[in-house]
Protein backbone atom coordinates (compact mmCIF):
# COMPACT_ATOMS: atom_id res chain seq x y z
CA UNK A 1 0.00 0.00 0.00
CA UNK A 2 1.39 3.25 -1.18
CA UNK A 3 1.10 5.83 2.20
CA UNK A 4 0.63 9.63 2.21
CA UNK A 5 3.68 11.12 3.59
CA UNK A 6 2.44 13.89 5.46
CA UNK A 7 4.23 16.87 6.82
CA UNK A 8 2.01 18.52 9.38
CA UNK A 9 -1.53 18.28 10.78
CA UNK A 10 -2.56 21.18 12.36
CA UNK A 11 -5.53 23.37 13.95
CA UNK A 12 -7.94 24.60 14.63
CA UNK A 13 -7.18 28.02 12.66
CA UNK A 14 -8.49 29.83 10.18
CA UNK A 15 -8.50 29.85 6.46
CA UNK A 16 -6.06 32.70 5.97
CA UNK A 17 -6.88 33.09 2.00
CA UNK A 18 -8.55 32.27 -0.73
CA UNK A 19 -12.86 32.07 -1.33
CA UNK A 20 -12.89 31.23 2.31
CA UNK A 21 -10.65 33.02 4.14
CA UNK A 22 -11.71 33.26 7.86
CA UNK A 23 -13.22 30.06 8.12
CA UNK A 24 -12.14 27.92 11.30
CA UNK A 25 -10.31 24.95 9.29
CA UNK A 26 -8.23 22.27 9.95
CA UNK A 27 -4.92 21.78 7.68
CA UNK A 28 -3.22 18.77 6.35
CA UNK A 29 -0.13 19.60 5.05
CA UNK A 30 1.59 16.76 1.96
CA UNK A 31 5.06 16.46 1.68
CA UNK A 32 6.34 16.45 -1.88
CA UNK A 33 5.76 18.80 -4.88
CA UNK A 34 6.39 18.95 -8.64
CA UNK A 35 8.12 22.09 -8.64
CA UNK A 36 10.77 24.36 -6.09
CA UNK A 37 9.60 28.05 -7.58
CA UNK A 38 13.21 29.51 -6.50
CA UNK A 39 11.56 33.12 -8.24
CA UNK A 40 10.08 33.17 -4.72
CA UNK A 41 13.42 33.64 -3.27
CA UNK A 42 12.57 32.03 0.25
CA UNK A 43 16.22 30.75 1.36
CA UNK A 44 16.30 27.97 3.69
CA UNK A 45 19.26 25.50 4.65
CA UNK A 46 18.25 21.62 4.04
CA UNK A 47 18.50 19.29 7.70
CA UNK A 48 22.54 18.69 6.28
CA UNK A 49 23.19 22.19 5.85
CA UNK A 50 22.55 23.00 2.09
CA UNK A 51 21.87 26.42 1.32
CA UNK A 52 18.65 26.64 -1.29
CA UNK A 53 16.26 28.58 -2.43
CA UNK A 54 12.08 28.32 -2.99
CA UNK A 55 9.12 28.87 -1.59
CA UNK A 56 8.23 29.94 2.28
CA UNK A 57 6.82 26.18 2.25
CA UNK A 58 10.10 24.56 1.35
CA UNK A 59 9.93 22.19 4.25
CA UNK A 60 6.95 20.37 2.04
CA UNK A 61 8.64 20.89 -1.02
CA UNK A 62 12.13 19.74 -0.80
CA UNK A 63 12.83 15.88 -0.20
CA UNK A 64 15.62 16.84 1.91
CA UNK A 65 13.24 17.29 4.21
CA UNK A 66 11.65 13.70 4.00
CA UNK A 67 12.50 12.31 7.47
CA UNK A 68 10.47 14.84 8.63
CA UNK A 69 7.32 13.85 7.25
CA UNK A 70 5.43 11.01 8.67
CA UNK A 71 4.20 8.17 6.22
CA UNK A 72 0.30 7.51 6.97
CA UNK A 73 -2.94 5.96 5.42
CA UNK A 74 -6.13 7.62 5.75
CA UNK A 75 -6.82 6.26 8.88
CA UNK A 76 -4.36 7.63 10.32
CA UNK A 77 -4.72 11.15 9.33
CA UNK A 78 -8.51 11.12 10.40
CA UNK A 79 -7.34 10.11 13.88
CA UNK A 80 -4.79 12.77 14.14
CA UNK A 81 -7.44 15.33 12.75
CA UNK A 82 -9.95 13.92 15.19
CA UNK A 83 -8.06 14.55 18.15
CA UNK A 84 -7.84 18.57 16.71
CA UNK A 85 -11.44 18.64 15.83
CA UNK A 86 -13.96 21.29 17.89
CA UNK A 87 -17.49 20.30 18.82
CA UNK A 88 -18.69 21.71 15.20
CA UNK A 89 -17.98 20.27 11.69
CA UNK A 90 -14.98 22.38 10.71
CA UNK A 91 -13.61 22.27 6.82
CA UNK A 92 -10.75 20.85 6.09
CA UNK A 93 -8.16 22.04 3.71
CA UNK A 94 -5.50 19.99 2.30
CA UNK A 95 -2.53 21.74 1.29
CA UNK A 96 1.46 20.75 0.68
CA UNK A 97 3.82 20.91 -1.26
CA UNK A 98 1.48 19.78 -3.88
CA UNK A 99 -1.26 17.69 -2.83
CA UNK A 100 -2.14 16.61 -6.63
CA UNK A 101 0.36 14.10 -6.49
CA UNK A 102 -1.23 12.01 -4.79
CA UNK A 103 -4.25 12.30 -6.16
CA UNK A 104 -3.91 8.56 -8.25
CA UNK A 105 -3.35 7.48 -3.91
CA UNK A 106 -5.79 5.13 -2.85
CA UNK A 107 -4.82 6.83 0.54
CA UNK A 108 -5.64 9.77 -0.83
CA UNK A 109 -8.59 9.02 -2.43
CA UNK A 110 -9.84 7.01 0.66
CA UNK A 111 -9.09 10.44 2.63
CA UNK A 112 -11.11 12.84 0.32
CA UNK A 113 -13.87 10.17 0.32
CA UNK A 114 -14.29 10.12 4.00
CA UNK A 115 -14.12 14.10 4.51
CA UNK A 116 -16.94 14.56 1.70
CA UNK A 117 -19.20 11.85 2.62
CA UNK A 118 -19.39 12.79 6.14
CA UNK A 119 -20.41 16.44 4.92
CA UNK A 120 -16.92 18.23 5.74
CA UNK A 121 -15.99 21.11 3.27
CA UNK A 122 -12.75 19.98 1.67
CA UNK A 123 -10.36 22.57 0.06
CA UNK A 124 -7.37 21.16 -1.73
CA UNK A 125 -4.82 24.08 -2.33
CA UNK A 126 -2.93 23.13 -5.29
CA UNK A 127 -0.80 24.78 -8.14
CA UNK A 128 -2.96 22.55 -10.70
CA UNK A 129 -0.03 22.01 -13.01
CA UNK A 130 -0.67 17.77 -12.93
CA UNK A 131 -3.44 15.77 -14.99
CA UNK A 132 -6.41 14.51 -12.92
CA UNK A 133 -9.55 12.74 -13.35
CA UNK A 134 -12.55 13.35 -11.92
CA UNK A 135 -15.47 10.97 -12.18
CA UNK A 136 -16.17 10.60 -8.95
CA UNK A 137 -18.98 12.32 -7.41
CA UNK A 138 -17.51 12.70 -4.28
CA UNK A 139 -14.36 14.33 -6.03
CA UNK A 140 -16.78 16.99 -7.62
CA UNK A 141 -17.73 17.98 -4.61
CA UNK A 142 -14.19 19.31 -3.54
CA UNK A 143 -13.63 22.99 -3.72
CA UNK A 144 -10.02 23.70 -5.69
CA UNK A 145 -8.02 26.69 -4.52
CA UNK A 146 -6.00 27.02 -8.27
CA UNK A 147 -2.71 28.73 -7.49
CA UNK A 148 -1.31 28.57 -11.17
CA UNK A 149 2.23 29.97 -10.84
CA UNK A 150 3.06 32.61 -13.43
CA UNK A 151 6.37 33.54 -14.88
CA UNK A 152 7.92 34.74 -11.26
CA UNK A 153 7.85 31.81 -10.10
CA UNK A 154 10.42 30.55 -12.48
CA UNK A 155 9.17 27.17 -13.32
CA UNK A 156 8.42 26.80 -17.47
CA UNK A 157 5.25 27.61 -18.96
CA UNK A 158 4.40 24.44 -20.03
CA UNK A 159 4.93 22.74 -16.61
CA UNK A 160 2.71 25.22 -14.79
CA UNK A 161 0.05 26.02 -16.86
CA UNK A 162 -2.52 22.70 -17.45
CA UNK A 163 -5.57 24.15 -19.47
CA UNK A 164 -7.50 20.83 -19.41
CA UNK A 165 -7.10 20.67 -15.69
CA UNK A 166 -8.06 23.53 -14.92
CA UNK A 167 -10.43 23.48 -17.18
CA UNK A 168 -11.82 20.08 -16.18
CA UNK A 169 -11.81 21.33 -12.26
CA UNK A 170 -14.02 25.10 -13.43
CA UNK A 171 -16.23 22.55 -14.84
CA UNK A 172 -16.98 19.87 -13.14
CA UNK A 173 -16.58 21.30 -10.09
CA UNK A 174 -18.79 23.94 -7.73
CA UNK A 175 -17.45 27.35 -6.80
CA UNK A 176 -13.65 26.26 -7.12
CA UNK A 177 -11.81 29.50 -8.66
CA UNK A 178 -7.51 30.90 -9.12
CA UNK A 179 -5.52 32.90 -6.82
CA UNK A 180 -2.00 34.28 -7.57
CA UNK A 181 -0.12 36.44 -5.15
CA UNK A 182 1.30 39.48 -6.42
CA UNK A 183 3.66 42.50 -5.51
CA UNK A 184 4.11 45.93 -6.62
CA UNK A 185 7.22 45.13 -9.27
CA UNK A 186 5.54 42.02 -11.03
CA UNK A 187 2.10 43.43 -10.87
CA UNK A 188 1.59 44.77 -14.64
CA UNK A 189 3.34 41.40 -15.91
CA UNK A 190 0.98 39.09 -13.48
CA UNK A 191 -1.88 41.17 -15.26
CA UNK A 192 -1.08 40.46 -18.42
CA UNK A 193 -0.05 36.67 -17.68
CA UNK A 194 -3.52 36.11 -15.95
CA UNK A 195 -5.63 37.82 -18.39
CA UNK A 196 -3.51 35.53 -20.94
CA UNK A 197 -4.65 32.38 -19.04
CA UNK A 198 -8.08 33.37 -18.16
CA UNK A 199 -9.49 33.59 -21.92
CA UNK A 200 -8.25 30.19 -22.33
CA UNK A 201 -10.56 28.76 -19.34
CA UNK A 202 -14.32 29.15 -18.71
CA UNK A 203 -15.70 31.32 -16.34
CA UNK A 204 -14.15 31.51 -13.14
CA UNK A 205 -13.07 33.83 -10.24
CA UNK A 206 -9.72 35.08 -9.76
CA UNK A 207 -8.74 36.69 -6.37
CA UNK A 208 -5.45 38.57 -5.83
CA UNK A 209 -3.74 38.89 -2.96
CA UNK A 210 -0.21 40.90 -1.77
CA UNK A 211 2.95 39.47 -1.41
CA UNK A 212 4.26 39.25 1.90
CA UNK A 213 5.77 37.30 4.42
CA UNK A 214 4.93 40.08 7.52
CA UNK A 215 2.09 42.29 7.92
CA UNK A 216 4.17 45.08 7.35
CA UNK A 217 4.54 43.59 3.36
CA UNK A 218 1.52 42.95 2.98
CA UNK A 219 0.69 46.33 3.64
CA UNK A 220 3.64 47.71 1.52
CA UNK A 221 1.62 45.34 -1.47
CA UNK A 222 -2.11 45.87 -0.97
CA UNK A 223 -2.78 49.06 -2.04
CA UNK A 224 -1.54 48.42 -5.99
CA UNK A 225 -3.23 44.76 -5.56
CA UNK A 226 -6.70 46.45 -4.90
CA UNK A 227 -6.12 48.73 -7.29
CA UNK A 228 -5.44 46.02 -9.99
CA UNK A 229 -8.42 43.47 -8.55
CA UNK A 230 -10.47 46.69 -9.11
CA UNK A 231 -9.88 47.42 -12.52
CA UNK A 232 -9.90 44.08 -13.93
CA UNK A 233 -12.73 42.90 -12.26
CA UNK A 234 -11.33 40.42 -9.68
CA UNK A 235 -11.50 40.03 -5.92
CA UNK A 236 -9.12 41.46 -3.98
CA UNK A 237 -8.06 38.62 -0.65
CA UNK A 238 -6.11 39.30 2.32
CA UNK A 239 -3.63 36.93 3.56
CA UNK A 240 -5.32 36.79 6.96
CA UNK A 241 -2.68 34.40 8.75
CA UNK A 242 -0.06 36.62 7.88
CA UNK A 243 -1.37 39.81 9.22
CA UNK A 244 -2.13 38.30 12.58
CA UNK A 245 0.73 35.71 12.87
CA UNK A 246 3.61 37.19 10.48
CA UNK A 247 4.99 33.67 8.63
CA UNK A 248 5.26 31.66 11.86
CA UNK A 249 4.01 28.09 11.06
CA UNK A 250 1.49 25.43 12.47
CA UNK A 251 -1.02 28.33 13.38
S1 LIG B 1 4.01 24.99 -6.35
FE1 LIG B 1 3.54 25.89 -4.35
S2 LIG B 1 4.38 24.47 -2.84
FE2 LIG B 1 5.29 23.93 -4.83
S3 LIG B 1 7.22 25.04 -4.87
FE3 LIG B 1 5.69 26.37 -5.88
S4 LIG B 1 4.84 27.68 -4.26
FE4 LIG B 1 5.96 26.01 -3.28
Amino acid sequence: MSLLEVNEIFGPTIQGEGKLVGTPSIFIRLGKCNFRCEGFSVEYETPSGIKKCSCDSYYAVDMAFKDQWQKMTAQDVIKDVLQLEPNYKIDIVITGGEPLLYWKNEEFQNLLKHYVENNYKVTIETNSSLNIDLSETYQKQILFSMSVKLSNSLEPLKKRININTLTKIINETDGSYLKFVIDEDFKEQASKEIKELTAQLPKVDVYLMPMGDTAKQINENSEAVINLSIENGYKYCDRLHIRVWDNKRGV
